[in-house]
């Protein structure tokens, strides 16, 4: 049984590249049709741990090694729906496949009187209907936006009187431009004021972003006419009063500093934005600007004082139950202020930052929490981004104040350890003892040759077997697999070692 699975994942990997098995044929199936046998859920999970514009290059590697894609698929069902072409063209306005599989895949779901979790490939909106019109929370993805007009005619014919912005990223304010070209001009787009630097800085970073969110480049805003602005913005807190309902906007920083949730107070429903994730969210990923755990934390304490009837994420399913959505809120608060409070006091005792970050640990009842899994990034990965908020760009390492390359560094020390195939007998006999020293190893082969093709395997060998290794837990603490965001960066390591 497991070997037909994984030959059908190897047959569905290549049938997403469009490609013919090299024989043609298995077992009388072509590629397609196999790929169209994968179950649903199993074939979506694939395309995304292989999405993106890195997604060549990581199908090779798992082509070679598909031994590593039940763990990624089994982190990869994170987040609802999925689409391949929304993932790998989230900023683009015209790509019809993206467009259509975002019509195609989006549901409208009636989670209170008059209230509606629209649920898009990855991301949500919220749609209130009020006696003054509709009040629409978020906007998803760009290719996502005639999705959405389409969701919120298919439940509404009332007028758009206000748009809201959790915050600025592209799966939350890009498919605005939508509404406009299907004639529903509110009477305001808002958004809390951070939004407008954070969108400015788009601009001026736009091929670095492209870069390290692996979408293609002439599709990311160019010029401020390709962004739908707001049209009114707020510092702390703002009540809206429409059609003689009340809904309040509260920010902190967290995810964001533009972020901000949404309280429609009649109703007790609770717009949650990005602040609350059913596993340990994205407040520790490396390729990311910096997120405020301590204000995340106060965030979500601050939504469970509220005590809403009904929770609507901005990634993920609706919740219903009172006493749930307050326990939700305040575990991950509780396990968030924790990595925090660890940060500052191993940062007030005089330990060096690495020491600091490897001490940092969950509390066993935390740990052992099935709603703080790390799927897509580690604890201790949060902890590195307190430390990053706290302090300086210094690593305490009195060398890397002005390094030296990392190139002439590891010649020297390949060179001294007697050459490439000592290296890389040591990193081989690490492996089971020490992966992460093995690692270090293997990165210094490759850097000292990078065209060598021992050093390529050794590179190859090591860092499958970490994708394999989830980082050692705590007893009684659950494993959920390499984080997600980990596993990309070995993968993506992994492509350019490739012969
Ligand atoms: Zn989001």
């Amino acid at each position: 049984m497991a070997a037909l699975i994984r030959y059908l994942l190897v047959a569905a990997l290549f049938a997403s590249l469009g490609l013919v098995l090299g024989s043609s044929e298995y077992g009388g199936h072509s590629a397609n049709q196999l790929y169209r046998a994968v179950e649903n859920p199993a074939r979506t999970a694939l395309d995304r741990a292989v999405g993106g514009a890195d997604l060549a290059a990581r199908s090779r590697v798992l082509a070679r090694y598909p031994e590593l894609l039940p763990g990624i698929i089994s982190n990869a069902r994170i987040w609802g729906d999925y689409s391949r072409a929304i993932a790998e063209n989230m900023f683009s306005r015209d790509d019809p496949q993206a467009i259509a599989d975002a019509r195609a895949k989006t549901r409208v779901e009636l989670v209170a009187p008059n209230t509606w979790l629209i649920r898009m490939p990855i991301v949500n909106a919220v749609l209130f209907e009020t006696r003054d019109g509709l009040l629409l929370v978020d906007t998803g993805m760009a290719p996502a936006g005639p999705a959405l007009v389409d969701a919120i005619r298919s439940v509404s014919d009332a007028p758009l009187h206000t748009v809201i912005y959790t915050h600025g990223h592209v799966d939350h304010a890009y498919g605005a431009w939508a509404l406009a070209d299907a004639g529903m001009n509110p009477r305001n787009i808002i958004a809390h004021e951070a939004i407008i630097p954070r969108f400015e800085r788009y601009l001026r970073l736009r091929g670095s972003i492209a870069h390290y969110m692996s979408q293609p480049v002439e599709q990311l805003p160019a010029t401020r006419d390709d962004i739908v602005w707001p049209t009114r913005t707020f510092r702390d807190r703002l009540v809206l009063e429409i059609g003689g309902e009340t809904f309040v906007l509260v920010h902190h920083r967290g995810e964001t500093d533009d972020q901000l949730y949404v309280w429609a107070a009649d109703r007790r429903v609770l717009a949650s934005a990005d602040y609350w994730q059913s596993f340990i969210p994205n407040a520790g990923n490396g390729k990311r600007v910096q997120r405020y755990v301590e204000e995340w934390a106060f965030a979500l304490r601050e939504m469970a004082s509220l005590n809403a009837r009904v929770l609507l994420p901005g990634h993920g399913q609706a919740l219903d139950d009172p006493a749930e959505i307050r326990d939700n809120l305040l575990v991950l608060a509780e396990a968030l202020q924790s990595v925090v409070d660890q940060v500052v006091a191993g940062l007030n005792s005089g330990m060096r930052k690495d020491q600091v970050v490897a001490s940092v640990v969950l509390p066993a009842q935390l740990a052992a929490d099935p709603r703080l899994q790390e799927r897509y990034v580690g604890v201790r990965d949060v902890a590195r981004m307190v430390v990053h908020e706290l302090t300086g760009w210094w690593d305490d390492q009195p060398s890397h104040w002005d390094p030296s390359s990392p190139e002439r560094l590891a010649g020297l020390q390949v060179e001294m350890a007697g050459g490439l195939a000592a290296v890389d007998a040591r990193a081989r006999a690490l492996m089971d003892e020490d992966l992460r020293l093995a690692c270090h190893l293997a990165d210094q082969a490759l850097l000292a040759a990078p065209e060598s093709s021992l050093a390529r395997q050794l590179v190859l060998d090591v860092y499958r077997r970490r994708i394999l290794t989830p980082p050692t837990p705590a007893a009684g603490t659950h494993a959920a697999g390499t984080p997600t965001q980990a596993t990309l960066a070995y993968l993506d390591h992994m492509s350019r070692a490739l012969p």
